[in-house]
C-alpha cells in the first residue's frame, strides 16, 4: 500500500508561534525611554494606566490624529463602563489604525462607532442578581457557585457582562454592590458550606489579579476546607492585559501556587481561568508568564468573548485558538457576546458563532477546540450555540431551553440589529411588532407553528 506524504507545511500555518518580541512598547511616545525591568513591573503598569481622555492624549497624543482623540473623549463620556487601560494594552494597539484595531475596540470607546442598543438589551442581561442568595454569590447551576469578592479589575473591558457592578460609577450607571469585604465573604462561605450539592466554585469579580496574596490564601483555604467543594477556579483577565504581574508579583504567584498545592494534596482541582480575545494580546511577555505558571503546576483555561472586529473571522479565531494552545492555555469557551449596554457595535450573530465553530473544529486537537456558547439571557446559563429550539434568522431571534437549570422556561438571544435586513430593523423599532416576533419565535420553539419545509 502506498503511503501518502503530506506536502511541506506552508509557513503561514505556523503564524501562531510568531509572538511579538522585543521592547515593542517603545513605539509609544510616553514609554520611549522605559526599560524592560520597568515595563515588566506590575506596580508601574498599574500606576501608569490610562483612565481619562487627558491621560490618553498625554500617552499617544503625538502619534494619533486629534480627531480620533476627540472621538475617544466623547466615547469615554458616554460609556457605561469606566475606562482603565494598562500600558501593556496601550502598547499592544496598532495606533496607525486606531479605528479598526481589535484591542482598541475592546477597551477604548469612540463615540462615532457606537450604535443604539437593541431594544432587548438590559444592564444585567444574565440576571445574575436574581440567582444571588447572598451578596456577591450567584448560585444558578445545581453544583456550581460564582463568588464575586471584589469589583475592580486591572483593565476594564467595554463589553463586561457585569457592567452593572464592576468598576467605579459612571455617568450612566450606578454600580450594584458585590461582596467586597471579608465579612460578606464569610456569608458566602457559610452559604456554600450549607449547600452540599455545591462542588465547584468560580472566584471571579472583578478580577482575582486585584486580590492581595493574603486574600488569595484566605479565600482559597476557606473554600478548600469545605468538604464537598471539589473544584476551584480563579478567574483573571490579567494574563491578557497585564501578564507581567506573573513575572514581578512573586507573592501573588506563591499564594496561588500554595492553594493549588493544598488542593492537590486534598485531591481537589484548582485552576486559573483567563480571558484572551485577540491573538495579538499574546506577546513574549504572556508566553513567559504562562511558562512560569506551568512550571509552578498551575493550569490555565481560556474563555473568549466573540467580538465583531476582534475575532469574528475564521483566520483570527483559528490563530487565537492555536496561539493559546502554543502557550499551554486551553481554549475552553468562546461566548457569543452578551446583551450588554453601550457596545452594540461589538456584538455578532448566533450564525457567526455556528460558522466559526464549523471552521475551527478540526484545525487542532479536540481538547484544544473551544465550545461555542450562548449564555442564555435571563439566566438560562451556558448553552451550546447549536442547541437552539428555534432560530429566526430573518429577525435575529434564537430560542434556547435549559432543562437542567431552569426547567420549563425559554430564553431568547437576539442578533445585533445592524446585521438584519432593513425590513427586520424596521420591525424591531415598533414595540407591538417586537412582541409579535418574540411570541412567534416562542410558538415555533414549542412546536405550535409548523415551519415550512
Ligand atoms: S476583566 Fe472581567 S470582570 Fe473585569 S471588566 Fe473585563 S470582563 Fe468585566
Amino acid at each position: 500500500m502506498q503511503h501518502q506524504q503530506k506536502p511541506p507545511v506552508d509557513p503561514s500555518a505556523l503564524a501562531h508561534r510568531a509572538l511579538r518580541e522585543g521592547a515593542f512598547w517603545r513605539a509609544i511616545p510616553a514609554y520611549a525611554e522605559v526599560d524592560e525591568a520597568t515595563f515588566l513591573d506590575h506596580i508601574w503598569q498599574g500606576k501608569h494606566s490610562v483612565k481619562t481622555p487627558e491621560e490618553l492624549f498625554a500617552t499617544i497624543g503625538t502619534i494619533v490624529d486629534p480627531a480620533f482623540l476627540n472621538d475617544a473623549a466623547e466615547g469615554f463620556r458616554r460609556a457605561p463602563m469606566a475606562v482603565r487601560v494598562s500600558p501593556y494594552i496601550i502598547a499592544a494597539i496598532d495606533w496607525r489604525r486606531p479605528y479598526s484595531d481589535p484591542i482598541r475596540r475592546q477597551f477604548i470607546p469612540v463615540a462615532s462607532q457606537l450604535l443604539p442598543d437593541h431594544p432587548l438589551v438590559t444592564l444585567d442581561s444574565l440576571h445574575e442578581q436574581d440567582d444571588s442568595p447572598v451578596q456577591g454569590l450567584t448560585h444558578r447551576y445545581p453544583d456550581k457557585a460564582l463568588f464575586l469578592p471584589l469589583q475592580t479589575c486591572p483593565v476594564y473591558c467595554r463589553f463586561c457582562t457585569r457592567s452593572y457592578a464592576i468598576g467605579p460609577h459612571t455617568e450612566s450607571v450606578d454600580k450594584a454592590a458585590l461582596a467586597k469585604t471579608p465579612d460578606l465573604w464569610h456569608q458566602a462561605f457559610a452559604y456554600i458550606a450549607s449547600r452540599p450539592e455545591l462542588e465547584d466554585v468560580v472566584i471571579s469579580g472583578g478580577d482575582t489579579f486585584q486580590l492581595s496574596p493574603k486574600n488569595i490564601t484566605t479565600i482559597g483555604e476557606a473554600l478548600l476546607a469545605i468538604p464537598h467543594v471539589r473544584r476551584l477556579r480563579f478567574a483573571t483577565k490579567g494574563l491578557a492585559v497585564m501578564p507581567m504581574k506573573i513575572l514581578s508579583d512573586t507573592a501573588w504567584v506563591d499564594a496561588l501556587a500554595g492553594i493549588v498545592e493544598k488542593g492537590r494534596a486534598l485531591g481537589k482541582d484548582v485552576m486559573v481561568h483567563t480571558h484572551v480575545n485577540a491573538p495579538n494580546e499574546i506577546t513574549w511577555i504572556t508566553q513567559r508568564a504562562t511558562e512560569e505558571l506551568f512550571r509552578r503546576g498551575i493550569l490555565v483555561r481560556n474563555q473568549s468573548v466573540l467580538i465583531h472586529g476582534v475575532n469574528d473571522d475564521v483566520e483570527t479565531m483559528t490563530l487565537l485558538v492555536k496561539r493559546l494552545s502554543w502557550i499551554n492555555v486551553h481554549p475552553y469557551y468562546v461566548y457569543v457576546h452578551d446583551l450588554v449596554q453601550g457596545v452594540e457595535e461589538l456584538r455578532t450573530s448566533i450564525q457567526t458563532a455556528i460558522d466559526l465553530e464549523k471552521a475551527v473544529r478540526g484545525t487542532t486537537a479536540g481538547f484544544n477546540t473551544p465550545l461555542f456558547i450562548c449564555d442564555a439571557p435571563g439566566g438560562g446559563g451556558k448553552r451550546d450555540v447549536h442547541s437552539f429550539e428555534y432560530y429566526d434568522r430573518e429577525n435575529g431571534i434564537a430560542v434556547y431551553r435549559a432543562p437542567s437549570v431552569k426547567p420549563g422556561e425559554s430564553f431568547i438571544y437576539v442578533d445585533p440589529l445592524a446585521g438584519l435586513s432593513p425590513q427586520a430593523q424596521a420591525r424591531w423599532a415598533v414595540p407591538e411588532l417586537q412582541e409579535r416576533m418574540i411570541a412567534d419565535a416562542l410558538a415555533h420553539a414549542e412546536g405550535k407553528v409548523e415551519t415550512p419545509a
